[in-house]
């Protein structure tokens, strides 16, 4: 080890809550001596090997816990989709990631986003030099790997080509401080981030999943559109040619998402969707005016600097633009650590997987049931009572 001062798992644990598993830190070790570990909550945290480290400090200078990420207020907002039916199904949301991509293709630029490894059974980084933008394309909803990525797409910037990368907001905050500068060649997205879940708990599921079916999952679609945008459902996909669906909130994986019991710590406190540091920013456009609301799909999109200005106006002509007076960026602020993320990893981690997707689930899923039909009901009940007040004061 060289010079008096090294990096310690100490400093990194140190951060550890405020830790977004960016894996910036790993990407610009000089000398390899952090691997990416995965915690008991299923999350991957940087880990010093002491032996090589040579005390540089690489690692913290690239680290976004230790420091605030740029800030950028949108230069431009717009509601869209794109006019294409087959392009705006290739997307979560109004399939604008896929136009942007298709753009980038076109000038035989390079693609990089999240893809679901159904061997694994986690969501990885990879490129259109690997993969089908298809596969890229869509919402995975578990923290997917993206640091392996990062020297890759720096070869790529370096020899000239258009590089498009996406992913979520400390990602693309991960890769800018991996390159450390600027490259006029990179087209930055992110979206706003509700929060990745355990890609070790989800893997665990996926294998329980695939024992139950008695099949080898292929693949899975975390939101699949065609009961509408608004209803979400999941799809799992087998190696015997058959597949489940279920709706996303009776799916247990995606009702501890939504339900922020399964997030990384860090996602609790997570600030970003206020700094928008990407060249585009998405997002599902939930406020749409139900006049305009075909249940299809659409994006509100962030043009954050001039680069991204620039793609936007460019996909603009393949694409349907809504009408919106204002804009109200509050309703992506992020819900905060409930009671239940403790007692959920608890049951995870002490009794193990079926015990969590099995007797727990079902307890929470139950509870949660009843709040929603009580809600409905009370909801149904106030409106009754307002329509009478109305009749009798008309
Ligand atoms: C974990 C997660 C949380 C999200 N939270 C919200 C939210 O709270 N509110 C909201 O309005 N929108 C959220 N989104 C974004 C939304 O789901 C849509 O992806 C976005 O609106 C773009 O839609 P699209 O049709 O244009 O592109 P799509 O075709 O859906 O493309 C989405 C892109 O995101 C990338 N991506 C997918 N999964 C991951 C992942 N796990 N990690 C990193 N990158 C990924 C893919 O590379 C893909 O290119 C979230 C997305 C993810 C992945
Ligand atoms: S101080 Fe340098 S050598 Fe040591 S872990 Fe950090 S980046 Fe690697
Ligand atoms: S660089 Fe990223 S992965 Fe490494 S400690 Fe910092 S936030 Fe965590
Ligand atoms: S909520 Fe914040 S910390 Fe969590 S994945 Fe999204 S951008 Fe990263």
């Amino acid at each position: 080890m060289a010079g008096n001062e090294s990096v310690t798992i100490e400093d990194i644990d140190g951060i550890s809550s405020l830790c977004t598993g960016c894996g910036a830190c790993a990407a610009a070790c000089p000398t390899g001596s952090i691997c990416m570990t995965t915690d008991r909550e299923g999350f991957s945290y940087p880990r010093v090997d002491n032996n090589q480290c040579i005390a540089c400090h690489k690692c913290l200078n690239v680290c976004q816990a230790s420091r605030d990420s740029a800030k950028h207020n949108p230069i431009e907002i717009e509601v869209l989709y794109a006019s294409r039916k087959d392009e705006r199904a290739a997307g979560s949301s109004g399939g604008i990631m896929g136009l942007l991509a298709k753009r980038v293709l076109e000038s035989n630029g390079v693609v990089f986003g999240a893809v679901f490894d159904a061997e694994g059974h986690r969501v990885i980084h990879a490129s259109t030099e690997t993969h089908s933008l298809e596969k890229i394309l869509r919402s995975k909803y578990v923290q997917s790997e993206a640091w392996p990525t990062y020297a890759r797409v720096k070869q790529h910037l370096c020899s000239g080509e258009q590089v498009l990368f996406c992913g979520t907001p400390c990602q693309v905050i991960g890769l800018n401080r991996y390159l450390g500068k600027q490259y006029s060649n990179l087209l930055t997205v992110d979206f706003f981030c509700h929060g990745v879940p355990s890609p070790g708990f989800f893997a665990d599921y996926a294998r329980l999943v695939e024992s139950q079916k008695g099949s080898r999952l292929t693949d899975v679609t975390f939101r699949e559109k065609s009961h509408g945008w608004r209803e979400q459902h999941m799809r799992w996909y087998f190696s015997d040619g058959s597949n489940i669906e279920e709706p996303s909130l009776d799916n247990c994986h995606y009702f501890f998402f939504l339900g922020n019991y399964s997030l990384r710590k860090s996602c609790y406190t997570c600030e970003l969707y206020k700094r928008h540091e990407a060249d585009i920013t998405l997002a599902d456009y939930w406020l749409i005016d139900p006049a305009f609301d075909d249940d299809l799909g659409t994006s509100l999109v962030l043009a954050n600097t001039e680069n991204g200005l620039t793609f936007l106006k460019d996909i603009k002509k393949d694409t349907i633009e809504v009408p919106v007076d204002n804009f109200d960026f509050e309703i992506y602020r992020h819900s905060y650590c409930p009671n239940k993320r403790a007692n959920f990893f608890d049951c995870y981690v002490n009794e193990g997987i079926e015990a969590t997707c099995g007797s727990y689930f079902d307890n929470e899923h139950r509870v949660w049931c009843i709040r929603n039909r009580c809600g409905a009901i009370k909801n149904a009940f106030v409106s009754k009572i307002k329509n009478c007040i109305g009749a009798f004061t008309r």
